[in-house]
């Protein structure tokens, strides 16, 4: 039996679960390949344009996996992931618009978790997930949740630990742990606030890990924080939490403001995103607060490469050249004074 999976929005947070949980039940996962052009065109051309750029996105990923001749598509609907806590408008009504949009013959596997809702739960969640694939046995279902949490919790475990969503993603599938981080001394370090979905797939993000890796800036995201600190960035910035897209965006900017080994934030924000919005106009006040450097970028299925490279490569120069300046002068902090020199080699 095979299902296929979109390589966007919720795979980026739930993938190593989605893996673990299935495969324990036999069902064998099928990606769509990597975002290209093609992809985004494909998928926006489904939909209208003031759609956000992931969900276009999205819609391409479905039309790849349809291309490849997979017809059962799983794409939950998660409404809410703590009592009160809510997800965005696009993402609860997911399924409901590939449904509507997609006009080709295939099954959809459309759970809901709602944690907001008493009957709409976990494991009510996995039930809907397999339900229409004939499997029912509720103690089977317990099973593979097991084997799901498993396989996410060393992913999580690898991410805090500093090792890089791809590579744990990798291993955490493959039943492999690393820990091994590659953070070095000395070198100046970014937080990238955004989705997974926005800084972890190359083509929206224009490879920008790879851009920043290139120019000896060590990035991190919210993937690295663990629940607490990033619900200690939500109280930095003063702000209640409602939408579940909070705790990636304002948490997790909200504790690195006020860390002091991060020489510099950059924001990630995709085009049409209505939550983002709001929150980028409160990080960047805080961020002028706490007089830490920030870049606010966007991007759109138009957006060029060389622009968006230019940018962070001027943002990156002025943070280098920062460190070095407070480098120096705490260096000649510690030079002794003339007097204080004339006393260490006993002169009078
Ligand atoms: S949070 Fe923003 S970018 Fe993400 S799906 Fe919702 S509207 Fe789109």
């Amino acid at each position: 039996m095979k299902i296929g999976i979109p390589r966007a929005l919720s795979y980026y947070d739930y993938y190593p679960f989605w893996h673990g949980f299935f495969s324990e039940l036999g069902i064998e996962l099928v990606l769509s390949d990597k975002t290209t052009k093609k992809l985004v065109s494909a998928g926006s051309s489904l939909v209208v344009s003031e759609t956000c750029l992931p969900v276009k996105v999205y819609a391409g990923h479905v039309l790849n996996l349809l291309d490849k001749g997979i017809d059962v598509i799983y794409s939950p609907s998660i409404q809410s992931i703590a009592p009160k806590i809510y997800n965005c408008s696009k993402l609860r009504g997911l399924p409901d618009l590939i449904r509507n949009v997609v006009n080709k013959n295939f099954l959809l596997i459309e759970p809901t978790l709602d944690k907001s809702e008493p009957k709409q739960g976990f494991y009510q969640y996995l039930y809907e997930s397999v339900a229409p694939l004939g499997i029912t046995n509720k103690k089977l279902i317990k099973k593979a949740s097991k084997a799901g949490w498993e396989c996410m919790n060393n992913f999580t475990l690898m991410t805090r630990s500093g090792v890089d969503v791809p590579t744990a993603m990798r291993n955490a599938i493959n039943g492999k742990i690393s820990l091994v981080s590659t953070q070095k001394e000395g070198m100046v370090k970014v937080a990238v606030i955004s989705h997974g979905y926005n800084i972890y797939d190359e083509q929206v993000s224009m490879k920008m890990f790879k851009k920043l890796k290139q120019l000896d800036i060590e990035a991190y995201t919210a993937y690295n924080l663990t629940t607490e600190q990033m619900e200690q960035g939500i109280r930095n910035l003063d702000t209640l939490l409602y939408w579940a897209n909070e705790h990636e965006m304002t948490g997790a900017a909200g504790y690195y403001l006020k860390d002091n080994n991060i020489d510099g934030l950059i924001t990630l924000t995709a085009f049409g995103c209505g939550p983002d919005s709001l929150m980028i106009e409160r990080i960047t006040r805080y961020a002028k607060r706490f007089n830490k450097p920030l870049l606010n970028l966007t991007t759109d299925e138009h957006t060029g490469e060389a622009g968006f490279v230019t940018r962070i490569e001027a943002f990156t120069d002025m943070l280098i050249r920062k460190k070095r300046t407070s480098i120096v002068n705490s260096l000649k902090k510690q030079v002794p004074k003339k007097e204080e020199e004339k006393k260490l080699v006993g002169v009078e």
